[in-house]
């Protein structure tokens, strides 16, 4: 029987702890999110990022910028959130129109605020396994889904397929970290279905719609489905054929209530954790 990893009981714990531990304290932590221009899916990421961390107990602010704001701007902004001693995590909202380079606006962001773990300093801290400030939402969520269902990563194969510096990269420093053998495959990868079905720990972080299919998993492996896909009808499906696989997998996530929920579950621990730092508690 396949068990399903309910990655929305676990966030919902967490908030929940998150919320109690706020009490506690005096002060809220703070958290601001940039966000540039109208892509629609970065708004609902951000509504949703604000309101959970609102009914956490969270200072949240959402900064608006157009799209045609410019480089010096939006360093303008982060300046001042750097300074601003009410704010412990600044986040800008991906994708930012192309005529600003991601990489210079997400290392302007002071690395003990960068609440996405994106700086530079950050993203090396956790490469040479040193702590960083705070390590990227999404795969730190999967690494907190593994660990509570008591999975075994240490010594066992973990095939990612995806090598976004969002997903894939952090994704594989985690693991490997944990000492997992790790191997990472991307649209250049050749003979991708003979590398997945080799996986005890299949993570799929593609953005193609039910792209994993049954004959690509290894009986009793653990699949993790990171894909938010919307499919022609509007219904949000993962990268792994969820019907195909479960039945074989041993573990699987659902999408939605997997990987997705975890992801801010994570952005306001990181923030907690930032402010802890800040305040010296
Ligand atoms: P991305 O587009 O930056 O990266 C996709 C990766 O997939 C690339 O490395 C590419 O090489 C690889 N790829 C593309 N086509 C391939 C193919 N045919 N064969 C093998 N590899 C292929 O995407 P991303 O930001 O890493 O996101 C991946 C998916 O995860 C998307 O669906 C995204 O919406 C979702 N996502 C979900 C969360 C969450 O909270 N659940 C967070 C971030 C991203």
């Amino acid at each position: 029987m396949t068990k399903l990893i309910k990655g929305k009981e676990l966030s919902e714990k967490i908030v929940e702890n998150i919320s109690e531990e706020l009490k506690n304290y005096t002060k809220k932590p703070g958290l601001t999110v940039i966000i540039v221009g109208d892509n629609p899916a970065s708004r609902v990421y951000v509504n949703k990022k604000k309101r959970t961390a609102e009914n956490a107990g969270f200072n949240s602010v959402v900064i608006e910028l157009p799209e045609d704001v410019t480089r010096e701007e939006l360093e303008k902004h982060i300046d001042e959130l750097n300074k601003d001693e009410a704010v412990d995590g600044i986040l800008v909202q991906l994708p930012l129109p192309k005529h600003i380079n991601t990489y210079d606006i997400l290392e302007r962001i002071l690395p003990e605020k960068d609440v996405d773990g994106f700086h530079p300093e950050n993203v090396g801290k956790l490469v040479i396994g040193l702590k960083p400030y705070a390590v990227s939402c999404t795969p730190y969520g999967i690494i907190r889904l593994l660990e509570e269902n008591n999975i075994e990563i240490e010594g066992r194969h973990a095939v990612i397929i995806g090598r976004s510096n969002i997903v894939g990269k952090p994704m594989a420093s985690l693991l490997l970290n944990r000492n997992a053998t790790v191997t990472v495959c991307h649209s250049k990868t050749a003979s991708l279905r003979r590398v997945c079905m080799q996986a005890d720990i299949l993570v799929a972080a593609v953005g193609r719609e039910k792209f994993v299919k049954r004959d690509w998993v290894k009986p009793g492996a653990v699949v993790i489905d990171v894909g938010i896909n919307r499919t022609e009808e509007g219904k949000i499906v993962g990268d792994v054929d969820f019907e195909e696989v479960s039945g074989k997998a041993e573990y699987i996530t659902p999408v939605p209530g997997g990987v997705g929920p975890m992801t801010i579950a994570m952005l306001l621990s990181n923030t907690l954790e930032l402010f802890k730092l800040h305040n010296d508690l």
